[in-house]
C-alpha cells in the first residue's frame, strides 16, 4: 500500500474520518446510531463492583508491566478451559491496554521495516495504520462477498519468504463470518512454511452463536487442524483478546496477548514502554469477571445472537441479500439496491444519505478495505447489532418505513 505522505496512509487517515463524521452527522441528525461497535449496556455487576472495591481497597498503583498476577492466572485458566492451551501465566500472558495495545505490540515485536503482513479484507481499521507506522507493507486478500470467503490460491500465493506476519480476526469484524476450516489450514501451513507468525485477534470469542469459538491456537484435540500441525501453528501464534467485547467494557482498556515465551517476551519488551501497565483495579475486577464467566458468557451469546437475527430477518424484509453471521457484533447487508432511489453513486453517499432520509446510520464496509479492493465491497453496509433490543426495532422500522 503506497504511504500517503504521514504516518498514516492514505487509507487510515480516510477511515478515521469516515468512522468520526457517520458519528457527527448521526448526533447531529438524532439518528440511531448503528455504526460504531460499542455496546449500550454495562458489563457483569459483580465485575463492576469489583473495580469500586478495589478502588477503595487501595489497589491504585503501578502493577507489574506484565499484568497483575492474579489477571494473568485467569486468562490462562480461561485459555486452558476453552481452547485447551497450557500458558504459563508468568512468561506466556501479557495483559495490554485493550486489544489495541495487544495488536499494537505484536505487530511492532514481529514485523520490521519492509516486511510483508498479510491480512483478510475487510480489516480492523488499526492493523493497516500500525503496519504502515513500522513501515511494512499489508498484503489484503480479499474475503469474497457474498459468503466472505477467500479465494483460496490468491491466499496462498500472498505468502512469500518476505511475509513476517499474518493477521487473523476470528470471528470477523466487520462480516460476523467465522474462519473456515479450509481458510484455516492454509494460512497454517503457508504460515509454517515461510517462517511467518500468526497473530489472531480473538475479542469475539464469546460472541459465537452456534457452537464454541476454536482458535487456531487451540490444544488438547480440540482444533480442526491436524494435530502436527496444530501443534506446530500454536508454537508460533500470538493470540489477542480483551474484555472489551465479553464483558462490554469497551471504556477500561483492558486486553491480553497469549502464546510462546519468546514472542511474548518480544511483545512485552514493546508493551513496557507503551503505556507499562493499564488501570490496576480495573485488571482486579476483569480477573474476577474471567474467574466467574458462567452465566455471563453463555448469557451474552444467546442474547447477541438473538439481535443478529432480529437484523438479519429486517433486512430480508427489505429485500436486502445479507450474509448470514454466524458470531460478533455485525451484520453485514447489500444495499444497492437503493442506492438509485436514494440518488446516490457508491456506499460512500449512502452513509450520509441513510443519515437524513431514515434516520439511521451505518457505515460502509469499503470502508475496511484498501484502495484497490475497496470497489468488492461497495454497497455493503455494516450494522452494528449490539445494541439493546429496542434500539434494533427502531432502527429497522425506520428503515423500514423510509425504503420498503
Ligand atoms: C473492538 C475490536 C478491537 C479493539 O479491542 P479493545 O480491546 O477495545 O482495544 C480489536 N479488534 C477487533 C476486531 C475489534 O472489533
Amino acid at each position: 500500500m503506497a504511504s500517503g505522505g504521514g504516518l498514516l496512509d492514505a487509507t487510515g487517515a480516510f477511515r478515521s474520518t469516515i468512522f468520526d463524521e457517520t458519528s457527527a452527522l448521526a448526533a447531529r441528525h438524532g439518528a440511531v446510531n448503528l455504526g460504531q461497535g460499542f455496546p449500550d449496556q454495562d458489563g457483569p455487576e459483580a465485575m463492576t463492583e469489583a473495580a469500586v472495591a478495589a478502588i477503595r481497597s487501595g489497589q491504585n498503583q503501578y502493577t507489574p508491566a506484565v499484568g497483575h498476577p492474579r489477571l494473568r492466572a485467569a486468562v490462562a485458566a480461561q485459555q486452558r478451559e476453552t481452547q485447551g492451551r497450557e500458558l504459563d501465566p508468568d512468561t506466556q500472558v501479557l495483559v495490554t491496554c485493550g486489544a489495541a495495545e495487544a495488536l499494537t505490540a505484536a505487530l511492532l515485536s514481529v514485523v520490521k521495516p519492509g516486511d510483508d503482513v498479510v491480512v483478510l479484507e475487510p480489516y480492523y481499521d488499526l492493523y493497516a495504520a500500525v503496519v504502515s507506522f513500522i513501515g511494512a507493507n499489508l498484503r489484503p486478500i480479499p474475503l469474497r462477498p457474498p459468503h466472505f470467503t477467500p479465494d483460496p490460491e490468491e491466499l496462498r500465493q500472498a505468502f512469500t519468504p518476505r511475509t513476517a506476519a499474518v493477521l487473523v480476526n476470528d470471528p470477523h469484524n466487520p462480516t460476523g463470518t467465522v474462519l473456515d476450516a479450509a481458510t484455516a489450514e492454509i494460512i497454517a501451513r503457508e504460515a509454517l512454511a515461510n517462517d511467518a507468525v500468526v497473530i489472531t485477534d480473538e475479542v469475539y470469542e464469546h460472541l459465537r452463536f452456534d457452537g464454541a469459538h476454536t482458535s487456531l491456537a487451540a490444544g488438547g484435540g480440540r482444533s480442526s487442524l491436524d494435530p502436527e500441525l496444530a501443534a506446530a501453528i500454536a508454537q508460533r501464534t500470538l493470540v489477542v483478546s480483551s474484555a472489551s467485547k465479553t464483558f462490554r467494557a469497551t471504556g477500561w482498556r483492558i486486553g491480553w496477548l497469549t502464546g510462546p515465551r519468546e514472542l511474548v517476551t518480544g511483545a512485552r519488551a514493546i508493551k513496557t514502554y507503551l503505556t507499562h501497565s493499564p488501570a490496576a483495579p480495573l485488571q482486579l475486577a476483569v480477573a474476577q469477571a474471567l474467574e466467574n464467566p458462567r452465566p455471563w458468557v453463555e448469557d451474552l451469546a444467546a442474547e447477541q445472537g438473538r439481535r443478529s437475527a432480529l437484523v438479519v430477518n429486517a433486512l430480508r424484509d427489505l429485500g436486502l441479500t445479507v450474509a448470514d453471521p454466524a458470531g460478533s457484533y455485525y451484520v453485514v447487508a447489500d444495499f444497492s439496491p437503493f442506492h438509485d432511489r436514494l440518488g446516490v453513486r457508491d456506499s460512500l453517499e449512502l452513509s450520509p444519505s441513510l443519515i437524513e432520509h431514515t434516520g439511521v446510520a451505518l457505515l460502509p464496509v469499503r470502508a475496511f478495505a484498501s484502495a484497490r479492493n475497496a470497489a468488492l465491497y461497495d454497497g455493503w453496509m455494516r450494522v452494528a447489532a449490539c445494541k439493546q433490543e429496542e434500539v434494533l426495532v427502531e432502527a429497522m422500522n425506520r428503515l423500514k418505513t423510509s425504503l420498503a
